[in-house]
């Protein structure tokens, strides 16, 4: 089942923040989190041979062992359980750049911090869903006698929200080539920013490092419309990051006019196809940035803009109602042709056997599905179409067709952002591991000394999944370690 949220330029209503907010950060590495997370629906089977090796006996001991871990996947439509705990994770993290927390220095609540939306430009116009407070509104009545009009007032499920006005004048090109391009565009976005702050701040560019640093966290969410926006936390910190302070002329005005600049100046172009244009992409005119305080008409509270940001972080398509798997042949990388080799330096090309030479997985069969609309459908079609093309081939949009063109990462850090969701799971398996030492005794399995050796070698052995409608992903590669512990 899916659901679709109207298309915002800033948070919509967000849940009740929690009473205590460092109840939620403590909980995130408590032992009952997990519990409560509830078992992962897409298990991996892995076997363990250990082996150990006594220096000074010459004693070799080698046990097998089955072990399952989480698939720790971020979406929640494949796994509840381990969104769930990637949700907690992101919440921390996101949290931790705001407020301090986690090897963060607290500091970093006094630097200069905004909440900024950068959207998309319109593709052509679109039905409206409710308004950002809730109520309902008409969708284009004044559009009568300019093209088509729609005076219906849209409920928030309503399928229509979202999808074009006039499907044969939207420009679906421009559309999907803007997803394709949005992870480049943001690259971009943080090029022009540092550039733009030197100047508001009357620092020569390349010095720019030795006055201040810009952190952010970002994610990207796609608009009920299907295409890409980013809400983003940016942070001026000094010099040495998070711990150092930023220089007088750094000011939050200062940030904020840098990242207007910015939003306007980055581009990026795509090259011409035939029958298609070259074309520059930029972000929409609108820009919202908000200051993160506790006080102010337009303000936003730490808790509030983490728990935003750690939502959308375990979404991608749903909220558009285009939730699909991948949808090109694995054999042929979705070119519908195999190269046989005869030797000799001889090949000849051959359809492929797997998909017939339509270079698609039979998931296409998804997008028949009566869930997925008419305008997903058209957006996948175009990004099938135009990945076909060589001169947009760099675009890989066949590979990316089921995310609609966007082959980015949904949710992101810079280095100096806070912690890492990498320490955070390790925080939470030591602090485990330290509640089973304390339950039951110390692993005998586990114990190495100064006269032992430890080899794990690991063996892939599959994912159990418990849930039909979740996918299991290929075979990795079995992996050898010494010393590799779980
Ligand atoms: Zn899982
Ligand atoms: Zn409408
Ligand atoms: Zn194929």
């Amino acid at each position: 089942m899916t659901t679709r949220t109207p298309d915002r330029d800033t948070p919509g209503p967000i849940p009740p923040a929690s009473p205590d907010p460092a109840a939620l950060l403590r909980n995130a590495t408590a032992e009952t989190l997990t519990r409560t997370a509830g078992p992962c629906s897409q298990q991996i089977r892995l076997r363990r041979t250990r082996t150990s090796i006594n220096y000074i006996t010459g004693e070799l001991h080698r046990h097998h062992e089955v072990i399952t871990a989480r698939c720790d996947t971020r979406r929640a439509a494949r796994c509840p359980s381990c969104s769930t705990l990637y949700k907690y994770d992101t919440y921390n993290l996101i949290a931790a750049g705001l407020r301090g927390g986690k090897n963060t220095p607290p500091a970093v609540s006094t630097h200069p911090r905004l909440f900024v939306t950068l959207t998309a430009p319109s593709f052509g116009p679109v039905h409206l869903g409710p308004a950002k407070s809730g109520h309902l509104r008409p969708c284009h009545p004044r559009r009568a006698g300019h093209g088509p009009d729609c005076r219906t007032w849209h409920r928030p499920a309503d399928p229509l929200i979202g999808t074009p006005l006039d499907p044969d004048t939207y420009d679906y090109q421009g559309h999907v080539l803007f997803n394709a391009t949005a992870g480049r565009l943001w690259s971009r976005f943080t090029v022009d920013l540092r550039r733009h702050l030197a100047e508001h701040a009357g620092i020569p560019r390349d010095n720019l490092g030795d006055h201040m640093t810009v952190s952010y966290a970002k994610v990207a969410e796609y608009q009920a419309r299907g295409v890409i926006h980013y809400h983003a936390i940016i942070r001026l910190d000094g010099p040495d990051g998070p711990a150092s302070t930023p220089p007088t002329p750094a000011t939050a005005s200062v940030l904020e006019d840098a990242i207007r600049s910015a939003a306007h100046s980055a581009a990026i172009s795509t090259p011409a196809a035939p029958g298609i244009p070259a074309r520059t992409l930029r972000f929409g005119t609108q820009t919202d940035i908000r200051p993160l305080t506790d006080t102010g008409e337009r303000a936003l509270t730490d808790t509030a803009v983490a728990r935003y940001i750690a939502k959308y972080a375990t979404k991608t398509t749903e909220t558009t109602g285009a939730e699909l798997p991948p949808l090109t042949c694995r054999t042929c990388h979705a070119t519908g042709s195999i190269t046989r080799d005869h030797g000799t330096g001889r090949s000849t090309s051959a359809f492929c056997p797997d998909c017939h030479g339509t270079g698609r997985r039979d998931t296409w069969a998804a997008l028949l599905r009566p869930t997925i609309s008419e305008h997903a459908r058209r957006l996948v079609e175009t990004c099938w179409h135009l990945g076909g093309m060589p001169h947009l081939s760099a675009l890989r949009l066949r590979q990316w067709a089921h995310m609609l063109g966007f082959r980015g990462h949904v949710s992101t850090r810079s280095r100096t952002y806070s912690t890492t969701l990498t320490a955070l799971r390790q925080e939470r398996t030591a602090h485990q591991a330290a509640l089973n030492a304390a339950a039951f005794g110390p692993d005998p399995q586990q114990e190495e000394s100064e006269s032992t050796l430890v080899i794990n070698t690991w063996h892939y052995l599959g994912q159990h999944t418990t849930d039909p409608t979740a996918r299991a992903s290929p075979p990795a590669p079995t992996t050898s370690g010494a010393g590799v512990r779980r």
